[in-house]
C-alpha cells in the first residue's frame, strides 16, 4: 500500500509510528515542517506539500485539526492529482462538513471515505482505535487493509456524514462525563472528604466509567499538562454538536451549560492542555 498522511499533530505522529511498525511505506505532509523530523529519523518520506503526498499514495489519510483545516489543505491541491486516489478523512468534523468534501474528492475523480477515530494516542499507537467508517462500501472495501492495520474490528455505519454523527455522538459523552465527574469531584475535594474512599463509592456503583479513573490523578494534581486530547479539541466537538443538534430540533440547554464550563477553562489558557482541565473550569482554576 502507498500510503499519504496529511497532518501530523498528535494523532496524525501517533498513527504514523504504528503504521512505520506495521513495516507500511508512508509519506506525510504538515503545515509546520519541523514535526516531521522525528518521522523522517523513523523512516517515513516527508514530502515538501500536501499535493506532493497526494501524488506519492494511493490512499491518503487526512488527520487535521478541522474542516477549515481540512479546506486550506485540499485547496492547494491541484483538482487533477485526486483522480484514482482513496482519501480518508480521520479528524472530527461535521457530517455536512464530510458531505461536501465527498463531493469535492469525487467531482475531482478520487474516491472519499469518512472515517473518524475513538481513542487516543496510545490507541493510534497500538492499532486499537475504534473506526467508524462511512460512505461508498466498495471504497470502504478497499480501504479495509489499511483501516485493520489502525483499528481492530472496524465498524462500517452508513451513508456518508453518519460516522461523522456517531463520532460527536461519543464525544458528547467524553464532555458530560468529564465535566459531571469534575462538578463532584470538586465538591467532595471542598467538603475535605477524602477522594479515594469517594472513589471506591463510585466504583461500586452503576455509575462508574472508567475515563473517571484515567482522568482522577489528573485532576486531583492540577497536572494538565502533555495532552492526549487537547481541551480546544472537545471544545470544537461540542460547538459541532450543539449546530448538528439544532438543526435537528434536539434540547441541548444541558450540553449548552457544558460549552460554557469549556469556554471558561479555555480562558484559563487550557486551550492546549488535557481536557481533564475542565477540572480547573470547575475549580475557577484553584
Ligand atoms: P493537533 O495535534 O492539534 O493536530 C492538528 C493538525 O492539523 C496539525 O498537523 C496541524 O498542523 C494541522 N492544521 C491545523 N490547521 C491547519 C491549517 N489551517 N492548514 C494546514 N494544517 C493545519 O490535533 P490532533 O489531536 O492530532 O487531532 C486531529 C483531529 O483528530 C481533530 O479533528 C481531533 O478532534 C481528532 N481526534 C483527536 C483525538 C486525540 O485524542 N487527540 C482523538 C480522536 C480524534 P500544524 O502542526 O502546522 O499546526
Amino acid at each position: 500500500m502507498k500510503i499519504a498522511l496529511l497532518g501530523t499533530g498528535l494523532m496524525g505522529q501517533a498513527l504514523v509510528t504504528h503504521l512505520l511498525s506495521e513495516k507500511q511505506q508512508i509519506t506525510v505532509f504538515n503545515r509546520s515542517p519541523e514535526k516531521v523530523n522525528v518521522l523522517a529519523d523513523l523512516g517515513a518520506k516527508v514530502a515538501q506539500t500536501a499535493q506532493a503526498a497526494l501524488e506519492a499514495s494511493d490512499f491518503c489519510i487526512l488527520m487535521l485539526s478541522d474542516a477549515d483545516a481540512i479546506d486550506q489543505v485540499i485547496d492547494s491541491i491541484a483538482t487533477e492529482t485526486f483522480k484514482n486516489k482513496t482519501i480518508i478523512q480521520m479528524g472530527t468534523i461535521a457530517p455536512e462538513d464530510s458531505r461536501q468534501l465527498a463531493q469535492q474528492i469525487t467531482h475531482s475523480g478520487g474516491q472519499y471515505l469518512e472515517c473518524p477515530v475513538l481513542g487516543s494516542l496510545p490507541e493510534a499507537r497500538t492499532g486499537t482505535l475504534i473506526l467508524m467508517a462511512a460512505g461508498d462500501k466498495d471504497t470502504y472495501q478497499v480501504a479495509l487493509p489499511l483501516l485493520n492495520l489502525i483499528g481492530k474490528e472496524p465498524q462500517y455505519i452508513g451513508d456518508t456524514g453518519q460516522g461523522a454523527t456517531v463520532k460527536l455522538a461519543m464525544n458528547q459523552l467524553i464532555a458530560g462525563l468529564t465535566s459531571s465527574f469534575a462538578l463532584s469531584l470538586a465538591l467532595i475535594e471542598k467538603e475535605g472528604i477524602e477522594s479515594e474512599q469517594f472513589m471506591k463509592i463510585v466504583r461500586d456503583s452503576a455509575l462508574y466509567a472508567p475515563t473517571f479513573d484515567k482522568k482522577l490523578d489528573r485532576m486531583l494534581t492540577r497536572d494538565f499538562a502533555n495532552p492526549n486530547f487537547p481541551t480546544k479539541h472537545l471544545a470544537k466537538d461540542t460547538r459541532l454538536f450543539l449546530s448538528v443538534a439544532k438543526q435537528l430540533d434536539i434540547e441541548t440547554c444541558a450540553l449548552k451549560g457544558i460549552d460554557k464550563l469549556l469556554d471558561k477553562t479555555l480562558e484559563q489558557g487550557l486551550a492546549n492542555t488535557d481536557y481533564s482541565a475542565l477540572f480547573s473550569g470547575v475549580t475557577k482554576g484553584k
